[in-house]
């Protein structure tokens, strides 16, 4: 037999916050809440055991309270994604279900919370975005809390761990992160979660690196086991050998020394060499992120994914609670503005709480702005909550998936209409709010001449333009080789479009994660592209390197670039070139 514990076993996951740290690990369990026993009930002992649920739903409520009350200073503008969680306590799929289950099926409350989750998985099972798996596990998190409650389980106290500690965890709820005191958790390590949940993004505010998604990491790691995190790969080493100890202490001191001279610069303007100025904005979700978009630098909001309002509960949100958070947003970042996409959500990701027939292929099928013309209701309504809050700074509109003029006539026709409704019912808004669509079609790129005549700008999505152009799937494995940014059709695409937009004083944004990588500037620059978007964590590193460059000089390359047939061929040239640029700003290739 192995001694596994001198064996380095290499576990690969997602890197959902940046960062490496080395230390022991410290397993929290959510003992209790897996197994439970099914029994049924007396009629006449039914309404007991419905307020037994309900006083669990109560105090699983109340505790959350407190939590949210003493939060830390740091994570306040977190405790709003605990108080989604306090609004599913009372959300008809988990408190409706479980008291028909308990009334209909006569079963006890911990029983009939299970089979009502279990449910609700079964439902999502099939569906790949990664936003509603996020929502799926805040909805388990939420029902864990109950059952704790009704099993008299013991939750896990991370407030309470007094040692420098990672955690690993099967998961961790976002109550359960936001009691982690800086000076005690070193890092965050799970079985399940991605890039999209919110314990990722509260790990990103906390700025601790984390690994989520690892499948079997609870099994593998024991309490007290040496781990080394490296929450920018995805990778947690257990047991690692000196040598490699050695490697990643390196690898830390680096990134720390990285993180902390990027970061200090990074609210010089990103103007290059020679005097071309440029805008490095960010890209959001939560109302929340606003915060690190300023802590980095960005000169304001290039994109506002708006889907997770949507995804977090199970009924479409009010025009009220759209507006209040558009408008939080606004204030916060004025007077920097901000680009509100409207609802980018696909068939799959609506079925949860509207009727929409099933599609074998969402991601051509019903999404983005093919849903909102279908379902004018709900458009306008996020259409009358983005116009009433732009009466409170500067916001933009943008439109997602477009792929034809007649989508672009048709979403303008419904803002002019809530616009009028608003006018009627004397409620003010920007009246030259400015309208765009984001180019992530390869049609729309190609019709770009005459959709530039319909618009205020355009933002180029690379993610889903790669994915369109080079028929490649954006979160496929398989071929994830051939998803190239550089491709030479990418770099020919992107040209047109700005052209285009340049002849007709139409501004172009870049919004996809191509915008956020050092090594793709230098072109993007060349090409004209004045305005950045990206995750608000680059910010800094890209205007590092804007501020390194000549603006000429990237031009003249760009020409030499467009003649280039490979990525690979590109990617030389850029090396070549910037290769010393790049390295100068510490830029590693990942
Ligand atoms: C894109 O497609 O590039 C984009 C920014 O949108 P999303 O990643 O939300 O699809
Ligand atoms: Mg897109």
């Amino acid at each position: 037999m192995f001694d596994t514990n001198e064996i380095e076993i290499h576990l690969q996951g997602i890197g959902v916050s940046p960062g490496i740290c080395i230390g022991k690990a410290y397993l929290v369990g959510r003992e209790g809440v897996d197994i439970v026993d099914k029994y049924l009930i007396d009629e006449a002992d039914l309404q007991k055991e419905i307020k037994r649920f309900k006083s669990a739903v109560k105090n699983a409520n109340d505790k959350l309270q407190k939590i949210i009350e003493s939060t830390p200073e740091g994570l306040r503008e977190n405790a709003y994604i605990l108080e989604t969680h306090k609004v599913m306590f009372k959300d008809k799929m988990l408190y409706g279900k479980t008291i028909e289950t308990i009334k209909n099926e006569r079963v006890n409350a911990e029983w009939a919370l299970k089979k009502v989750v279990s449910n609700v998985k079964i439902m999502f099972n099939n569906m790949t975005d990664a936003y509603l798996q996020g929502r799926v596990a805040d909805f388990v998190h939420v029902s864990e809390s109950i059952m704790q409650n009704l099993v008299g389980a013991k939750a896990v106290d991370i407030a309470a761990i007094d040692k420098r500690v990672i955690l690993v965890a099967k998961d961790i709820s976002p109550a359960e992160t936001s009691q982690i005191q800086l000076e005690k958790i070193k890092g965050l390590v799970t079985d399940l979660g991605g890039k999209t949940s919110h314990t990722g993004i509260i790990a990103r505010t906390l700025e601790i690196p984390a690994v989520q998604g690892l499948d079997n990491a609870t099994r593998t790691i024991k309490n007290d086991d040496i781990i080394i995190v490296d929450g920018n790969s995805g990778m947690v080493i257990v047991h690692p050998t000196d040598h490699t100890l050695i490697e990643f202490e390196e690898r830390q001191s680096r990134f720390e020394e990285y993180r902390a001279v990027i970061t200090r610069d990074s609210h010089l303007p990103a103007e290059t060499i020679d005097g071309f100025k440029l805008k490095v904005m960010g890209n959001i979700e939560l109302p929340e992120e606003v915060v690190s978009v300023i802590n980095y630098g960005g000169d304001g909001i290039g994109l506002f994914r708006t889907e997770f309002q949507y995804l977090s509960q199970f009924h479409f949100p009010s025009e009220d609670e759209l507006f209040e958070q558009y408008k939080d947003v606004i204030e916060v970042m004025a007077p920097r503005s901000v680009t509100i996409r409207t609802l980018d959500i696909s068939g799959d990701k609506a079925v949860s709480y509207a009727a929409v027939s099933e599609e074998k292929n969402p991601v051509l099928g019903l999404r983005g702005i093919r849903y909102c013309l279908k379902k004018p209701e709900v458009f306008k309504t996020q259409l009358r909550a983005i116009l009433r809050a732009s009466a409170f700074g500067k916001i933009k509109i943008l439109f997602p998936m477009i792929s034809c003029q007649e989508e672009v006539m048709a979403a303008k026709k419904m803002v002019a209409e809530a616009a009028d409704s608003l006018e009627k019912a004397g409620l003010p808004f920007d009246e030259n709010i400015e309208i765009g669509i984001m180019i992530e079609v390869p049609s729309a790129a190609i019709m770009a001449d005459v959709l530039a005549k319909e618009v205020d700008f355009f933002s180029i999505g690379t993610n889903d333009l790669i994915q369109y152009s080079l028929a490649v799937d954006r979160v496929n494995k398989e071929v994830a080789h051939l998803y190239q940014p550089l491709n030479p059709a990418i770099i020919r695409m992107i040209k047109r479009v700005a052209d285009v937009a340049k002849n007709s004083h139409v501004k172009v944004f870049m919004c996809g994660e191509m915008a956020g990588d050092p090594v793709n500037i230098p072109i993007l620059l060349g090409l004209g592209i004045k305005r950045l978007s990206m995750n608000p964590q680059s910010i800094p590193a890209v205007k590092k390197i804007i501020r390194a460059l000549n603006a000429e000089d990237a031009k003249r390359f760009t020409k030499d670039v467009l003649k280039e047939t490979t990525e690979t061929g590109v990617l030389e040239r850029v090396f070549q070139t910037y290769g010393s640029t790049l390295f100068d700003i510490g830029y590693t290739e990942s």
